[in-house]
């Protein structure tokens, strides 16, 4: 079956599943190469077997908010692809989350896990509870509920959440009590646990500070110093946060952040004193990023996005679909250089050609965002060890990662004929090793 018949088949069996849709199609269009290369891939049917999830858990979770009503929300785990490790991928708790989103972040899991080089199958979960307003009781009981299905469908060798959007190290912590309490087991099931009960140091920093080093990676290849240059980054929540932190750090001037709410504009740029408020504002109040522009006295826009502003780099790190056509062009008139995408998905297709037409540089979510997933990796190998490395070890080894993630992304776009297209290099980079594992396992 050719590529595009594939594409048809997965709209007609996932009906209205548009976001799994687009992420189906945007890998499809860029492995034709590698089909030519390997056509016994074809052969197996490799990628028909990839876009069905080997297994999709759906449940009901009932919790009772804190006037004693109950509520009822629907939960999610989709086991996407196993052929080169355990399951693994993010919680998201929004109350956007249906069958289509989590599938989506599935599938773009197996290609990201793959590029890591840690052996990391793909999968996603969550559910369309919001965490917005609810009260700590709540969120425990909601994730105790959560966990008292989930427990039976993952496991240290089987299948390992983290979090994502709305989990965060609290209900990390919620969920992992219940389950050491249901199973009677201590052991590796969730990644993001804090450091003191079997967490590694630098996961919540990951995600963030491995954006920054892959944007850096992309930037020097091109002989650009990511010093000096102002920064358009969205979001205000974990990516957002310590991609702030590690921009500053390397000299970079982030002049926006964002959130559901709206977007602040601060052109002098988020210093590090302004970045503490920013964590005591987000990480313990959990209040709305319009108290910052309220603080310094800088431009709020309500139900803004960042992309209109003058700057040299985007760094879209809040959710899919963030910067439509009309946000690529406002980036190309203002003379952006490159977008690195530390959400997943936050470019839609329009956008990207216009970057590519334009020659942005543009380096995609399973590439850029890889650090969080990386780190998740090597969690779980401290774990498995019963070991605790130090925060240098960490961040160390998560620099290597991806620096090795582009590495392999530019290398393998050379080869495969689009010489500097990473989003080419890192889907026929994730793809080849797990289409060759699929092609090693037998038809399962
Ligand atoms: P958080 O929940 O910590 O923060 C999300 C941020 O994005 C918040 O500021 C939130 O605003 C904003 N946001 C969420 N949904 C929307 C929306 N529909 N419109 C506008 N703003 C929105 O999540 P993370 O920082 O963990 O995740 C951000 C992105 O990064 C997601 O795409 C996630 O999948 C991706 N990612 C995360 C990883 C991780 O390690 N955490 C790893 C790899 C990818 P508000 O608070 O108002 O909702």
């Amino acid at each position: 079956m050719s590529l595009d018949k594939v594409y048809e088949k997965v709209v007609e069996r996932n009906q209205g599943e548009e976001e799994f849709h687009q992420a189906v199609e945007e890998v499809l269009e860029s492995i034709e190469p590698a089909m030519e290369k390997h056509p016994e891939f074809a052969d197996a049917k490799v990628v028909e077997r990839l876009v069905e999830p080997e297994r999709q858990i759906i449940f009901r979770v009932p919790w009772k908010d804190d006037d004693g009503e109950v509520h009822v929300n629907r939960g999610f785990r989709v086991q996407f692809n196993s052929a080169i490790g355990p399951y693994k991928g993010g919680i998201r708790f929004h109350p956007s989350v249906y069958i289509g989103i989590i599938k989506f972040l599935g599938f773009e899991q197996i290609f990201k896990n793959s590029l890591t080089g840690i052996a990391m199958g793909g999968g996603k979960g969550g559910s369309d509870f919001n965490p917005k307003g609810k009260s700590d009781d709540e969120i425990m009981r909601f994730c105790q509920n959560f966990m008292n299905e989930l427990y039976r469908h993952i496991g240290p060798d089987t299948d390992v959440p983290a979090g994502d959007i709305g989990v965060g190290g609290r209900e990390i912590g919620y969920m992992y009590g219940q389950y050491r309490k249901i199973r009677n087991r201590f052991e590796g099931v969730l990644t993001g646990k804090t450091p003191e009960w079997g967490g590694s140091l630098v996961r919540p920093e990951a995600t963030g500070y491995g954006l920054v080093y892959f944007t850096q990676e992309m930037l020097n290849s091109n002989n650009i110093d990511l010093k000096g240059k102002d920064v358009l980054l969205s979001g205000s929540g974990n990516v957002a946060q310590y991609a702030l932190e590690k921009c500053i750090e390397q000299g970079a001037n982030v002049v926006t952040l964002s959130d559901s709410d709206g977007t602040i504009y601060d052109p002098e740029g988020i210093d590090e004193e302004k970045k503490e408020y920013v964590f005591e504002l987000k990480q313990e109040r959990r209040g709305r990023i319009r108290e910052y522009a309220e603080k310094y006295d800088v431009e709020y826009v309500e139900d803004g996005k960042p992309w209109g502003f003058d700057a040299d780099i985007a760094l879209p790190s809040a959710t899919q679909n963030e910067i439509q056509e009309e946000d690529a062009q406002k980036l190309t008139d203002n003379d952006i250089i490159a977008v690195g995408e530390g959400a997943n998905m936050p470019s839609t297709p329009a956008a990207i050609e216009i970057y590519q037409q334009n020659d942005i540089l543009y380096g995609p979510a399973k590439a850029c965002n890889a650090g969080g997933v990386a780190v998740s990796g090597l969690e779980m190998a401290q774990n498995s060890q019963r070991e605790s490395w130090t925060f240098e070890e960490v961040d160390k080894r998560l620099h290597g990662i991806m620096k090795n993630i582009h590495e392999t992304c530019y290398k393998t776009s050379r080869k495969y004929g689009d010489e500097g297209n990473l989003a080419m290099g890192a889907n026929v980079g994730g793809f080849v090793k797990v289409a060759k594992a699929m092609l090693d396992q037998g038809v399962i």
